[in-house]
């Protein structure tokens, strides 16, 4: 293996839509999250200063952690709690 590819192996893999676990996840692009919005007909799109600020945020709430997000409690509040 050359230095470059040992290199590119050992970097962190971008968090991608397909990582995701939450089950409001609309789409993860650029500096953007999108997710299921509190009311029908909307979506709620979360836009951080930058990509590396959304992957950092997707990294930490969209995986297997979801449940301690804030969206997410916001969009369980309003639509499937009673
Ligand atoms: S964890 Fe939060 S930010 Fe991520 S998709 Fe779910 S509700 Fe949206």
């Amino acid at each position: 293996m050359s230095q470059k590819n040992r290199r590119g192996s050992e970097r962190v893999k971008t968090f991608l839509l397909r990582d995701a676990v939450c089950p409001f996840v609309k789409s993860l692009h650029g500096k953007c999250v999108e997710c299921e919005a509190p009311m029908d007909n909307a979506k709620l799109v979360l836009q951080f200063r930058t990509g590396k600020g959304m992957e950092k945020h997707a990294r930490t709430y969209c995986g297997e952690n979801y449940k301690y997000c804030e969206i997410y409690r916001m969009v369980m509040d309003a639509k499937y709690e009673d």
